[in-house]
């Protein structure tokens, strides 16, 4: 897995499968500062509560640079907890309906250059999908600089910190796991919708238990096809370990895309290594193009080092 969560474009290739295609349109340490600039790691707390800006001996703390205008209709419906996740565009928080007491996520999306497009193909998408193992979109606000998506709230995490935590899984557990995202994409497929970024981080567990559902998430770099759309689509994006090899090669691709990333998924949760894995980018798509992979079986988690897929956008197909 890359080691950070910034997104990235492709450019057009001037001939083979090349690192230098790709370009970052947000520099990771526009994102790295602002991390470790977090006072309370993971916690959030909006600029308009008392909270963090006075304390710490009657010293006016610096505002963590994070912290961020959310839209007062948002506030005045939700009572915003914690941040539970970022990614490379967006913040997601934790929050809790003012009135039921509900908790939720809200995921928070800049509306800017390439942001905003991955915002509106994510709601495109969400708002047409119901389904079980599909977080499901609850209401949308919008804002001059923002856009709010209210979702349904998974508390168990990422099927990526229970990989990290487990080592491995067995085949039955690694077989549910995957049954239920199988449910979920055969569900999206049938609607002619893409997933294109299928990964451990974008699954996540309905609950802490062990019995907990999986729900997909993260539709960002989705296609779903309209009326009179070609069946094939023609963007090279996804998360460069989990790509097709049809996409890099550039060839039109199907939705058979998100059934290599499972393929993906499944050796990992089967060996808690990745198939396929190099901190070289071009040597990395060469092995994925070539299929070039070996499965020993249970490894451990010294080979899945707990990194982060990097992304690569954008999402028109
Ligand atoms: P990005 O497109 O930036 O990767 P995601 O939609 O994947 O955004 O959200 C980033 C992270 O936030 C997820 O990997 C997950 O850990 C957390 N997250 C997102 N949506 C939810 C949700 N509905 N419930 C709980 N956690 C969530
Ligand atoms: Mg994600």
């Amino acid at each position: 897995m890359g080691c950070s969560s910034g997104k990235l474009v492709p450019e057009p290739p001037k001939g083979g499968v090349h690192a230098e295609y790709v370009k970052t349109v947000f520099p990771n340490d526009y994102y790295i500062t602002k991390f470790n600039e977090v006072p309370n790691k993971g916690e959030y707390s909006s600029p308009y509560s008392q909270e963090g800006e006075g304390g710490q001996g009657g010293r006016r703390r610096k505002p963590a640079k994070y912290r961020t205008r959310i839209d007062p209709r948002v506030l005045a419906k939700y009572d915003i907890k914690a941040l539970i996740g970022r990614g490379s565009f967006s913040r997601v928080v934790r929050v809790e309906h003012r009135i039921s007491r509900q908790p939720f996520a809200i995921k928070m999306i800049e509306r800017r250059p390439g942001a905003a497009t991955i915002a509106e193909t994510e709601l495109h998408v969400l708002r047409r999908v119901r389904h079980t193992n599909i977080i499901q979109l609850m209401e949308v606000f919008e804002s001059d600089d923002k856009i709010y998506m209210v979702m349904e709230l998974a508390t168990g995490g990422e099927l990526f910190d229970r990989i990290v935590a487990k080592g491995s899984f067995t085949e039955r557990d690694a077989t549910r796991v995957l049954q239920m995202v199988l449910d979920g994409v055969k569900y999206l497929h049938n609607l002619g919708i893409t997933h294109r970024d299928l990964k451990p981080e974008n699954l996540l567990y309905y609950h802490p238990g062990t019995d907990s559902k999986i729900m997909i998430t993260d539709f960002g770099l989705a296609f779903a096809r309209r009326a009179g759309d070609d069946l094939m689509m023609r963007t090279t994006c996804g998360t460069p370990e989990y790509i097709a090899p049809e996409i890099l090669c550039r060839r039109p691709y199907s939705c058979a895309v998100d059934m290599w990333a499972i393929g993906v998924i499944t050796y990992i949760l089967l060996s808690g290594t990745m198939p396929f894995d190099d901190e070289n980018r071009t040597r990395l798509y060469r092995a994925i193009i070539k299929a070039k992979y070996s499965y020993t079986g249970e490894v451990g988690m010294e080979n899945f080092k707990g990194r982060k897929g990097r992304v690569f956008s954008p999402c028109q197909a």
